[in-house]
């Protein structure tokens, strides 16, 4: 153990109470594959987490009480299968030996899919490591932007990574990045997801972050959300008849969020201190948005609140309530309050996406919530108005999910990354 003691009180009276529901993890910055669209900045850098630094984190974790009662441990930005398995069984053993039995951990990696091979799979068969598989679509549409680092597309080894994970019995979603091509055409990303015997769905429209500028989030906000709407009315209710694609995000886990127990809040997790806890393979420590975390800026420097190796995390959660950040933060989750009709729902959006659009923290709609919350929440009425009450009465399953995912599996599910 390095640094300070622990420390498991919070240490400004009167601040809220953190609780810490996921942990992204980043075992190594890099990556075996170069995508156009990628926002990670250190991709090419190989260095791998200490497991001391595994040790001091999930001490103070698990010490300062803040912790959810369910928790994931995203490993990801970067390649997560770029670090040996023996990497992941040392640490896996760590947390488990330091987690108190009131909180429990589910592992998850976000993956481009190129690595698996059956040893990972039996590492995450035992470990029960939920998988989200990056692909977005058809090879014509994968192999325009993830590409090798010789400029080669990774399509062929992503499906052969699918094809070993389905052969092993490793359940997994997939993660794809919605291009102009892929927007015009729901039938054929359904048809190539029924092929592949694909049955959970996320989606990312692709958009600017970091030095990457999309030409899709040039378009005219207005004329996106149709586009997309569009896209997304057809697929769900396309997926829905099929009876083959049974979860999509997008859909899936706006209703829960909607048809909510009166007076349950809606937790954003972006936007609360500290709910979100982001570390490098240095022990850097940032909340809110993961994508911060790497990134500089002139107002807000690295978005750094301190490094686990020698602050407590009860130091870091000070530096966050001190940081401009969190006043800035929090000054545009009060604004979309007061400003948004969706609000409810979505709790103040992602701020990184506020930073990138707007030019700031403190403001409130972005085409990024206008898609990932507005649009979701339109069509899920839209479908309610239709067929009215009734339907929700005499046939719940036809907007809920048949297996609706636990809080741990909607969580794994929802980190929007490439
Ligand atoms: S939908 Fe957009 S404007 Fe509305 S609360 Fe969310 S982030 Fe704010």
């Amino acid at each position: 153990m390095t640094g300070e003691p622990l420390s498991a009180q919070p240490p400004t009276c009167g601040a809220p109470r953190p609780e810490i529901g996921m942990v992204v993890l980043q075992p190594t910055a890099f990556c075996n594959i170069n995508c156009s669209y990628c926002y990670l900045p250190d991709r090419s850098n190989k260095h791998v987490m200490a497991q001391s630094t595994v040790t001091r984190l999930f001490s103070e974790v698990f010490a300062s009480g803040w912790c959810a009662h369910e928790i994931i441990v995203l490993w990801h930005a970067g390649e997560p299968m770029a670090a040996p398995i023996s990497f992941y069984r040392e640490a896996f053993a760590t947390i488990e030996r330091l987690r108190p039995s009131s909180v429990s951990v589910k592992h998850s990696f976000q993956t481009n899919g190129t690595l698996v091979n059956d040893d990972w799979c039996r590492l995450f068969q035992e470990s029960n490591v939920g998988i989200g598989v990056s692909i977005d679509g058809p090879r014509e549409i994968h192999d325009r932007n993830r590409k090798t680092r010789s400029g080669k597309g990774t399509f062929d080894k992503t499906l052969a990574g699918m094809r070993c994970l389905q052969k092993n019995g490793v359940p997994f979603h997939v993660l794809s990045v919605l291009s102009n091509d892929s927007l015009a055409d729901p039938d054929g990303m359904l048809a190539f997801y029924i092929g592949e015997n694909i049955d959970k769905v996320c989606f990312n429209v692709e958009e600017s972050e970091g030095t990457y500028v999309s030409e899709l989030f040039d378009t005219p906000r207005a004329e996106l959300r149709t586009r997309f709407a569009a896209f997304l009315r057809r697929f769900w209710h396309q997926a829905r008849a099929s009876g083959k694609v049974t979860f999509v995000r997008e859909i899936d886990q706006a209703v829960p969020r909607m048809f909510r127990p009166e007076g349950m809040p809606a937790r954003n997790i972006q936007c609360d201190p500290l709910a979100m806890l982001n570390v490098d393979s240095r022990g850097n420590v940032s909340s809110f948005s993961p994508e911060l975390l790497g990134m500089k800026n002139k107002d807000y420097g690295d978005f750094l609140l301190g490094n686990i190796t020698i602050n407590s995390l009860a130091e870091i959660y000070a530096n966050c309530l001190e940081s401009a950040l969190w006043r800035d933060i929090r000054a545009g989750t009060r604004a979309c309050q007061g400003a948004c009709e969706y609000y409810s729902i979505c709790g103040g959006g992602s701020p990184v996406n506020k930073l990138f659009e707007n030019g700031s923290f403190t403001g409130t709609t972005t085409s990024f919530c206008t898609l990932t919350q507005m649009v979701p929440t339109d069509l899920i009425l839209e479908a309610y108005d239709r067929l009215e009450k009734t339907w929700i009465d005499n046939d719940p399953a036809t907007i809920v999910p048949a297996s609706s995912p636990t809080t741990a599996e909607a969580a794994a599910l929802s980190p929007r990354m490439p």
